[in-house]
């Protein structure tokens, strides 16, 4: 046995669901994903469309059930058919998940209702729900929104809010899909600080699936999912030393270790990576100042 707060053993997911499609395909979303997670680690996925990203955070946070495999979150096997209902609902309590379109995740008309939702639900009273809602708020420093309509924000806002509804249910675990794709830069810049927040300050374990390279950067490790698999799992420094195999699957690294490898590739002999823009410079410093040792 071991620690880990989330443990996938050997995750597999098939949809039985065909869509418009007459022909049934039986090919797994999934195939035998295995992941161990610490307690407040930043973890980032990275994987093309249709890799399966979405399908194991689906797993993870109880939408879906796999067709085999396990799922252990601190302790407990949450794939257990036996579960009760209350202990069901703790678990999807302690794993909020957002999501791609800010526009489908709120339900009220106005942001405190909006955030009051998880918790109304959780059946908390009401005065600690108004006590939630406005430290929720306030986190995502949307405080000042209270009474406004959802509709009315902007993308980025309306995510901040949507995050607020997730942080008033207190999870221990938040997985963002895709969560600032839909954003212009600011927005994304906030949502993103605010997922670093949790994770440093609350110590909120974070998997931010991603297809910004830059984003995935910042993460303590990187999860690379292609075609049901892993493909690679480490730090970011090892997983984009792997430029040519991240290009292969349809992926970029991010662009200063882009440019690394190209140096590299034009013959340039550099003994280390850059995978941020400060590390490129500094790099490079050496490089122009007698060589990389
Ligand atoms: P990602 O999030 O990496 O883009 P998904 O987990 O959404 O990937 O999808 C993995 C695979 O499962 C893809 O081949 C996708 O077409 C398929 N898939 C996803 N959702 C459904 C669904 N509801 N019904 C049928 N197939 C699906
Ligand atoms: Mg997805």
């Amino acid at each position: 046995m071991n620690d880990y707060f989330i443990r996938c053993e050997n995750l597999s997911y098939i949809y039985e669901d065909t869509g418009e499609s007459a022909i049934p395909v039986f090919h797994p979303a999934l195939d035998g994903v295995s992941l161990n997670i610490s307690r407040g680690e930043y973890l980032a996925i990275l994987g093309h469309n249709g890799s399966g990203k979405s399908t194991l955070a689906k797993l993870i946070s109880m939408i879906l059930t796999p067709k085999s495999g396990k799922i252990y979150i601190d302790g407990t096997d949450i794939t257990d058919e036996t579960l009760g209902e209350d202990a069901q609902y703790e678990l999807r309590r302690r794993v909020g998940m957002v999501f791609q379109n800010p526009d489908n995740q709120l339900v009220a008309t106005v942001v405190e209702e909006d955030v009051a939702f998880g918790p109304e639900n959780l059946g908390i009273p009401s005065d600690e729900i108004r006590k939630r809602v406005d430290d929720a708020l306030s986190l995502v420093g949307m405080q000042d929104y209270k009474r406004h309509a959802p509709h009315k924000l902007s993308g980025g806002q309306k995510q901040r809010v949507a995050i607020a509804g997730i942080i008033a249910m207190h999870p221990d675990i938040i997985i963002f899909d895709e969560a600032t794709a839909m954003l212009d830069p600011i927005g994304r810049r906030d949502v993103l600080a605010i997922m670093e927040r949790l994770n440093r300050e609350d110590g909120i374990t974070v998997i931010n699936i991603t297809h910004y390279m830059d984003e995935a950067a910042r993460a303590d490790r990187i999860v690379v999912i292609n075609d049901g698999k892993t493909l690679l799992d480490g730090t970011p420094d090892e997983v984009f030393s792997n430029v040519p195999l991240l290009h292969e699957v349809g992926l970029e690294a991010p662009q200063s270790a882009e440019l690394i490898h190209a140096l590299r590739e034009a013959g340039l002999v550099i003994n280390s990576n850059a995978i941020t823009p400060e590390g490129c410079r500094d790099l490079l410093i050496r490089l122009l100042s007698g060589g990389d040792r």
